[in-house]
């Protein structure tokens, strides 16, 4: 397999397997994680389940320029048959922080957006029912800037924890970015246009 790195597939493997331990996997179908059930598979694969493992494993790709994609439910994305020469993080992030007061959730971008509905309907908030059909992550929606029935995220979002990749000599950051710097626009965002995919892994809704 062809990488876009110095480093071999067996130096991937200990570099990965050091930050990640045995929850790397190898050689994982991809089609059992994409609504389109079709791909090859991935070199290396990790589930991360809550924040910090996200970021270990996008900061291991970035410091040593391992290919990488962040993926949600999988909903909008079509691997080749040929799979993927690098590391796919599904995102399984699920943490889901209300505060009442403000109106206000704060949610891992791994959170399926049908449990968010639901959660939020069940402690009387509203506002994101438009989404309900939508199948899909918070941070795929995100990304995405998802629409339905004419209402997209920039409605609801307000704020969104990014990481952000190198640049200009300078490592990763994680940065709160208003609904602004997103640029939204139909079914797109700035994510789309990046050198490198965004890590969107928390977000800030107001619920009308
Ligand atoms: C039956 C069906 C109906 C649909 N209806 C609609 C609809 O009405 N409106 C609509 O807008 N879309 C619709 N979609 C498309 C899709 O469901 C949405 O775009 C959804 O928001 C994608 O979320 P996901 O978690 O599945 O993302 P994935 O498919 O896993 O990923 C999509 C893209 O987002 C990126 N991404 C995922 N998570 C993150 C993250 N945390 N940070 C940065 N990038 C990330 C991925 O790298 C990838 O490039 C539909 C899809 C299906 C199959």
């Amino acid at each position: 397999m062809w990488y876009n790195t110095l480093m071999d597939h067996d130096q991937i493997q200990t570099v990965l397997h050091k930050v990640l331990g045995d929850d790397l996997k190898n050689d994982v179908s991809l089609r059992d994680y994409t609504t389109m059930r079709v791909g090859g598979a991935s070199d290396f694969f990790y589930e991360a389940k809550v924040i910090d493992n996200l970021i270990l494993a996008l900061r291991a790709c970035f410091e040593h320029d391992i290919p990488y994609i962040v993926l949600g439910s999988g909903s909008n994305v079509i691997f080749s048959d040929a799979g993927f020469p690098g590391l796919v993080v599904h995102n399984m992030t699920s943490n889901v922080s209300f505060i009442p007061e403000k109106s206000q959730v704060i949610v891992d971008s791994g959170t399926i957006y049908a449990r968010l509905i639901t959660e939020a309907a069940s402690r009387g908030f509203g506002g994101i029912e438009y989404w309900f059909g939508l199948p899909g992550t918070i941070g795929g929606a995100v990304h995405n800037n998802a629409e339905t029935w004419g209402h997209d995220m920039g409605e609801v979002v307000k704020q969104v924890t990014m990481m952000l990749p190198p640049a200009d000599g300078k490592p990763e950051r994680i940065e709160q970015v208003g609904i602004e710097w997103m640029q939204y626009r139909y079914r797109g965002s700035r994510l789309f246009g990046f050198w490198l995919c965004l890590c969107a892994y928390g977000l800030y809704a107001r619920f009308r």
